[in-house]
């Protein structure tokens, strides 16, 4: 796990964004999926493991219907404290333009009985493997859900798909529009 890339793209005396470092991980994991507005309007899915945030870009958006399986690129690592931040990137910035938090809680991974000291290692074991199983817990979205690499010739091509449980639900959840932080909208600042 490395913020190399996360770093040299970015210019951290022009963009208000985070500069990356690895950090402490907490007893629990994180996720949070940003909106983000840049030259194409996207969302950021991100899975915090080893003190970074594992992250895709979803260019629909993720979905709580079974049925949509949404084309997830494998980026850069985040940096941990990215979770929280939301704001507009200035012009000229890798990524320039507005970005809200729209989800945001704790995972876990489905692999039953898990030690917790062998959660990093399985989450390498399956990020390698390509087939990520894992359970959300934040606002918005909630349940099981798989992220499925893609045996295709573009790389870092996988798939978000939600899983059949009691949370799976038919309704477009990219209508809750607003950041679960400030309650604002992309268009709204
Ligand atoms: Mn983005």
């Amino acid at each position: 796990m490395s913020l190399d890339k996360y770093n040299k793209k970015r210019n951290f005396s022009s963009t208000n964004e985070p500069e990356g470092k690895i950090e402490k991980p907490k007893s629990e994991l994180i996720f949070v999926v940003q909106k983000h507005a840049a030259s194409n309007l996207h969302y950021d899915f991100r899975l915090e493991m080893s003190g970074v945030l594992k992250s895709w870009v979803i260019p629909k958006g993720p979905s709580m219907n079974p049925e949509d399986k949404r084309l997830a690129i494998m980026v850069e690592d985040h940096p941990y404290s990215y979770k929280d931040f939301e704001g507009i990137i200035p012009k000229g910035n890798y990524g320039a333009g507005k970005v809200i938090v729209w989800d945001q809680g704790i995972y876990t991974l489905t692999d039953e009985n898990l030690e917790k000291e062998a959660v990093v290692s399985i989450f390498k074991f399956n990020l390698d493997k390509g087939h990520l199983s894992f359970i959300l817990n934040g606002k918005k979205l909630k349940g099981e859900f798989a992220l499925v690499k893609l045996k295709i010739k573009q790389k870092n091509a996988w798939l978000l798909i939600k899983k059949e449980d009691q949370f799976a639900i038919e309704k477009d959840i990219l209508a809750e529009d607003k950041s679960v932080i400030s309650n604002v909208t992309l268009e709204g600042f």
